[in-house]
């Protein structure tokens, strides 16, 4: 089943392409389920730098909402968002008149008040375990449909013990909150150093001995990424023995089930 939940556009700033290019071009490709995820806007226009402003929200839902009335597939209207205890109620308001959230964790808050992020060199091994904690909460909250890479936080660090460790917090507390974890297609895009990068075969590894399905997304910022990357998340799903989740809509929620039952 081609599908895709993980999904950004123009309206986040670093993406490209309108939405009616993306459900065209799905359409075009045999997609049975699209859905946007931009990255969800906070009202005191917290990390602005990598989202729409908060003003623009009704302008993307409205958005998606008319370009999923001229497709004969479901395309749905959610939210990549940032967890933080802080927004709690706002989140759950958001998600009253979406279709789905997903969460990321792309920056971790520290003690000294300032965020670091995984994408940048020097993410310790304290943010690591921050990176966990975070991981954690937000699948703890009831939010969201799927945990988004879960192993970005070794975009550039090495597999170690502190890695290790985080593996195991995040996979053991998706299996017991059964909430899904993504393999993402984005991080094969990006150039790779010494560090693990993602997705990690190590941290799958590990998680395996936890969970045995998960979700395959691009995490597409521009159109024609939409599908890239998707067979080798696939392949790389069935490399370490996990079953593809496939997406279907159910009283207005999305719900996963193995490949093989759909
Ligand atoms: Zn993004
Ligand atoms: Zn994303």
């Amino acid at each position: 089943m081609l599908y895709n939940l993980h999904t950004h556009s123009h309206y986040c700033g670093h993406g490209s392409g309108e939405i009616a290019e993306y459900a065209d071009y799905a359409s075009a490709e045999g997609f049975e389920v699209l859905g946007f995820s931009e990255h969800c806007p906070f009202p005191t226009e917290l990390f602005h730098r990598t989202r729409m402003p908060f003003a623009m929200m009704g302008t993307y839902e409205k958005d998606v909402r008319a370009r999923a009335s001229e497709h004969s597939f479901p395309v749905l209207l959610g939210y990549e968002i940032d967890y933080s205890e802080e927004f709690d109620s706002y989140f759950r308001t958001v998600l009253e008149h979406v279709d789905y959230l997903i969460a990321g964790v792309h920056f971790v808050a520290c003690p000294d008040g300032t965020y670091h992020t995984p994408f940048n060199p020097g993410f310790s091994d304290d943010d690591v375990r921050r990176y966990a904690d975070a991981a954690v909460k937000v699948m703890e909250t009831g939010l969201i449909s799927f945990l988004a890479h879960p192993d970005v936080f070794l975009c550039r660090r090495r597999f170690d013990k502190v890695a290790e460790e985080a593996a195991i917090t995040i996979a053991s507390a998706a299996a017991e909150l059964s909430i899904p974890l993504e393999i993402n297609g984005n991080g094969l895009l990006k150039g790779n150093d010494e560090s693990e990068g993602y997705p990690s075969p190590c941290f799958w590894h590990i998680a395996r001995d936890y969970v045995s399905t998960a979700v395959i997304s691009s995490d597409a910022h521009t159109v024609k990424n939409l599908d890239r990357t998707l067979p080798f998340c696939r392949a790389f799903a069935s490399d370490s023995g996990f079953d593809v989740l496939d997406p279907y809509v159910k009283d207005g929620r999305i719900a996963f089930r193995k490949e093989q039952e759909s």
